[in-house]
């Protein structure tokens, strides 16, 4: 009995393969990884960057 090691796909939720014959992993697809990716890019998953300029005043100006 073989039982490929599967995952649900982050995206879709589809079963998806993790071994080798799946070059997509973790995601069932291409498709998948890059709508995923795609959003990464976007900043969806991305913390807000914290070294972005504030408004506040800085004394500490060289
Ligand atoms: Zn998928």
């Amino acid at each position: 009995m073989e039982a490929p090691l599967t995952a649900a796909c982050p995206r879709c939720s589809a079963k998806a393969r993790l071994d080798a014959q799946n070059p997509w992993r973790p995601f069932c697809s291409e498709r998948c990884k890059l709508i995923d990716l795609g959003n990464w890019l976007e900043g969806r998953y991305t913390l807000p960057a914290e070294e972005a300029p504030a408004p506040v005043s800085d004394s500490n100006k060289h």
